[in-house]
């Protein structure tokens, strides 16, 4: 079966990795800048002036050169609208290309220069993805970001805001920023409270830094996933134990083009990653500043790797089950998915007169995803009863 754009946008998605800061709107920053009086650089008068000015989708010398986009982001992310229109406003595209569940990450330390307080601009967030629920129906949860390129101690005081508002609408740790000359040991603080207040942890690694960040995000600093991990096919016995700990990859393949990550998709290590085995999940990372969506993520996978409908299936389901929702929920959620998923092709084998899958290797794939004890089996009477109120339970709503 052809694997159109339209099936793609159709199908049910995550993106466990993306940047409330990297992905507004260009018309929201140019009338939030207009509203608060703030002169951007340049002083672009339309959206595509703006594209222009802060580089939009180009490819950059350097993660470093990339992340400068945010400066111009952030000048206008600085009060209590502004973090509830963008939040709001990245559910509602999510949403509208059927993002099922998104898990949004920011550093509120980045968003204080009017004075706002750490908690002032969690609720501020939490709010706009809670109306995004209420009107999409799209489940989320927020991730707090400590910063590599400011001094630990602030990274501490984020873990902190982390743990108190656990439960309470964040569902996750991450450290971000420039990796070069950072690494995550040098943060233990910060994450020796996240595991002692046992919080899920990401952590962004071998992306512009070789596999040994990855191996301290995982061993030193206790991650539960990995955001990026382009470099881990370096170090054959890493790779091994991700695989056997299905640590799973949080994998932004247009990112990564455009920061050289990755030399081009061709060269992009996520076929020889899924063929592997490894748990890879696809996200857009920067919305805005790397100008794609879920579905042009898809899309680039099933273009350059030639992902079959099993392939996909997979990584939708994978999206899911590394969520960091609790874990009944998780499986009650994906199972529901994968049923979704399976309609959506069957829907499609009719209209295009074709057969989803002709390879029996494929067949057999999906048919052992089925079979297995881990959230894609059918429901039973019990979780069918859970279900019917799962999409009331978002992390955002326990708020
Ligand atoms: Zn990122």
């Amino acid at each position: 079966m052809e694997i159109t754009r339209e099936f793609l946008h159709r199908m049910p998605k995550t993106d466990l990795h993306v940047h409330l800061d990297g992905s507004l709107r260009p018309e929201t920053i140019l009338e939030l800048a207009q509203q608060q009086g703030v002169e951007l650089p340049g002083n672009p008068k339309n959206a595509k002036e703006f594209r222009d000015v802060a580089k939009i989708g180009a490819y950059h010398e350097s993660l470093a050169d990339y992340l400068k986009a945010f400066d111009i982001t952030l000048m206008v992310l600085q009060t209590e609208e502004a973090l509830y229109r963008a939040a709001f406003e990245l559910g509602e595209d999510a949403a509208r290309e059927n993002v099922r569940y998104m898990e949004v990450r920011y550093s509120p330390l980045l968003h204080t220069r009017n004075g706002l307080s750490f908690p002032v601009i969690v609720e501020a967030v939490a709010e706009g993805l809670r109306d995004a629920k209420r009107r999409y129906g799209l489940m989320s949860g927020q991730i707090i970001c400590g910063i590599r390129h400011i001094e630990p101690k602030a990274s501490l005081r984020l873990a902190e805001l982390c743990v108190a508002f656990k439960n309470k609408g964040v569902v996750g740790f991450d450290l971000a920023g420039a990796e070069y000359d950072n690494p995550p040991k040098d943060y233990q603080a910060a994450f020796d409270l996240i595991r002692n207040n046992n919080v899920n942890l990401t952590i962004h690694a071998g992306e512009a830094y070789g596999p040994e960040s990855i191996h301290q995000a995982i061993h030193v600093c206790g991650s539960h996933r990995i955001g990026h991990g382009t470099r881990l096919r370096e170090d054959g016995d890493l790779l091994n134990f991700v695989n056997d700990h299905r640590i799973p990859l949080e994998v932004c393949l247009k990112s990564n083009i455009q920061t050289q990550a990755a030399e081009s998709y061709e060269s992009h290590p996520l076929p020889f990653y899924l063929s592997y085995g490894i748990r890879c999940t696809l996200n857009t990372d920067n919305r805005l500043v790397t100008d794609t969506t879920m579905t042009d993520e898809f899309e680039h996978a099933v273009r350059y790797y030639k992902l079959n409908i099993g392939d996909l299936r997979k990584l939708v389901l994978a999206g899911f089950k590394s969520s960091f929702m609790p874990y009944r929920k998780k499986t009650t959620v994906t199972a529901k998915i994968a049923r979704e998923f399976d309609e959506l092709v069957r829907e499609y084998e009719k209209k295009l007169g074709q057969k989803a899958i002709t390879d029996p290797r494929v067949a057999q794939e999906i048919a052992s995803q089925l079979s297995s004890a881990d959230g894609t089996r059918p429901l039973t009477d019990a979780q069918v009863l859970l279900e019917r109120d799962e999409f009331d339970t978002s992390a955002t709503e326990e708020a």
